[in-house]
């Protein structure tokens, strides 16, 4: 028996009387909800333990009666895979142990041997890691509450850890002072990628006890205040956790204080059952605050304060988010480089699964990062062949914008504009390789009509209806702010593809073209770039040269702010608009521009 339970169950009857229950429950009770809240729970638990854990020596414990102790030290293995299981001896009769170190409960798995080939409990969270990595605080600076502290928590709370004095404060605090205060906040810096936090633990007694800052870490790509402001909170709940544990202390309050409600009520609240909490972004912290707060053996809460409030009610607890606030924003720059923010960390102790990306692993966005990394490659491969364009040459298209375009459509555009610009709008050509229907184009009733026809198309309505579309990007291309010079250009270019007159002998060339001005080598390279290299096909489904930002980039006036994904991706909207366009003319043509020249068409064709 490895675990047994000290309750007498079935023995306990079922209550007789439900109406009393139920008019006993509903005077302290209001919709499910306790009136007086219950406070921390101080009666021994009803299970009885057999098996501990104690962290510092690695050694597993056996306890069948209170005067009967066995003892199993691991057994070091030759070569450790990811399969290999942490082996621990057979139980040896030994003398109760003296040791005051974390000394937990579990319950282990034992082979036919009675060797111990695995442990069960939050024990693999909460210890140390059993590694020669040495200390990121000086030995001096650690406080006795502290020893054995993992390096991922050492990084956490930052260079400056708690002396012995302030932990020592926070214990009296806690023991009798009306409540030990809290409070964190995150910065994220988005053209750096760095994200540091700040934490201080205060009470209205003895105002501020202990402060630091400490960076966040994970992929570039995922890092966030959010991500920030959880790093505070969970520094500030595993001191708290540790200092009290060390102490023995089983009363008092914490109150912990933080601006972001999201974060404090998805870090304090347990979570619910089942696999949806893995999926929450930055699972990997939350799941750590969440078993630390539940391990803390004092009451504690989770309290909003409203960030950067400058109203008359001002509170201590104000003064408090101010200064978290202020030691977040400030740490950049000043923390030495080993407290600095990390892409890729070792993982906490207990990280059983991870997802990597890129050597970072995958706290948030999991559906995203999986479906990029399983589509990318394929719709890579799947444009390079049917530009028949170089691995190269796909990578100087705008990529970075085209992505930010199509993000800002929404789920039923995402499917028009993905048809048309991977070429499979049901053009005429089509209906003849699927159905032997004639190829011929509904306007001009000339060509084959392919969808690069359908832009090209020399019948007088299309014609109109192009011009106007082109006038439509102009004005929009105004509208982003584009020199005129840039824009003149790249609808000059787009504008002689476009016209089917355009005598194929004749050069396209842009007004800039010889000029040595910086400028307009800048408009010259890019022109010259989209047309020889690109196409101007591809410019209008909205795979657009890199080259473009450097030339509008290098026209504004000095000191003008200008965000190139920005710009790209407002140039990608609108020419996805000019195409759209043309093809709602065309679809006009074949199926009657309005429901009246529907209905029309359909009758005579039956
Ligand atoms: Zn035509």
């Amino acid at each position: 028996m490895l675990c047994t339970s000290r309750l007498h169950w079935p023995a306990w009857q079922r209550p007789t009387s439900w109406s009393s229950w139920r008019h006993f429950l509903h005077h302290i009770s209001a919709r499910g909800r306790l009136l007086q809240e219950l406070g921390p729970w101080v009666a021994p638990s009803h299970q009885v333990w057999q098996w501990f854990y104690e962290a510092s020596q690695d050694v597993v414990y056996l306890c069948p009666s209170t005067d009967q102790w066995f003892s199993c030290s691991r057994l070091t293995s030759s070569r450790t895979t990811r399969q290999s299981q942490t082996l621990y001896s057979s139980p040896q009769p030994c003398g109760a142990p003296s040791s005051v170190g974390i000394f937990l409960p579990t319950t282990v798995n034992t082979m036919a041997n009675q060797s111990i080939c695995s442990l069960h409990s939050a024990l693999e969270l909460v210890s140390a890691e059993h590694s020669t990595i040495p200390d990121l605080w000086s030995p001096e600076t650690i406080p006795p509450e502290f020893f054995d502290m993992p390096t991922n928590y050492q990084r956490l709370i930052g260079p400056h850890p708690p002396s012995a004095f302030q932990c020592s404060e926070v214990a009296v605090a806690l023991r009798e002072d009306t409540e030990l205060l809290g409070c964190s906040d995150g910065s994220y810096v988005d053209t750096t990628g760095q994200c540091y936090h700040g934490w201080i633990l205060a009470s209205e007694v003895r105002q501020t006890i202990t402060e630091g800052s400490g960076p966040g870490h994970g992929h570039p790509d995922l890092l966030s205040s959010y991500r920030a402001e959880l790093s505070g909170l969970l520094a500030l709940v595993y001191m708290v956790y540790r200092i009290s544990s060390y102490h023995g202390i089983h009363s008092g309050t914490f109150r912990i204080h933080c601006d972001n409600k999201s974060a404090l009520a998805k870090a304090v609240t347990t979570a619910p059952v089942g696999i949806t909490p893995f999926f929450t972004s930055d699972y990997d912290l939350i799941a750590l605050i969440q078993l630390h707060f539940g391990l803390l053996p004092i009451s504690a809460v989770g309290k909003w304060v409203k960030g950067h409030y400058s109203g008359d009610k001002k509170k201590y607890k104000h003064d408090l988010n101010d200064r978290v606030d202020q030691l977040a924003t400030t740490a950049y720059g000043l923390l030495p480089r080993e407290f600095q923010t990390k892409g890729a960390i070792p993982p906490p102790p207990g990280y059983r699964i991870r997802l990597l990306s890129q050597n970072g692993i995958i706290t948030s966005k999991y559906y995203t990062m999986l479906s990029t990394a399983h589509h990318d490659q394929p719709l890579v491969e799947y444009i390079v062949k049917k530009t028949k364009w170089s691995p190269a040459t796909f990578c100087t298209v705008d990529w970075a914008a085209h992505d930010r375009a199509f993000r800002r459509l929404s789920r039923f555009q995402h499917i028009g504009i993905s048809k048309m610009i991977h070429n499979l709008s049901n053009t005429h050509r089509q209906n003849r390789l699927l159905y032997g229907h004639s190829d011929l184009c509904p306007g001009c009733r000339v060509n084959e009509e392919t969808f690069e026809h359908v832009l090209q198309c020399s019948h007088a309505p299309t014609a109109l209806v192009c011009t106007e579309a082109l006038l439509v990007l102009d004005q929009s291309l105004t509208a982003t702010a584009t020199n005129k010079k840039v824009s003149e250009v790249m609808l000059g270019g787009f504008r002689d593809w476009l016209d089917p007159n355009f005598k194929s002998d004749r050069r396209s060339s842009p007004s800039t073209f010889g000029s040595v001005c910086p400028h307009d080598m800048l408009i010259t390279a890019a022109y010259t770039h989209q047309f020889h290299t690109l196409g101007w096909y591809n410019f209008c489904l909205g795979r657009i040269s890199s080259k473009w930002h450097e030339a509008v980039r290098a026209c504004l006036t000095p000191r003008t702010p200008f965000h190139h994904l920005q710009w790209g991706s407002l140039l990608i909207s609108a020419l996805w608009k000019f195409i759209k366009t043309l093809w709602q003319h065309r679809n006009g043509l074949v199926h009657g521009s309005d429901a009246v020249a529907n209905a029309k068409r359909i009758l005579t064709g039956l």
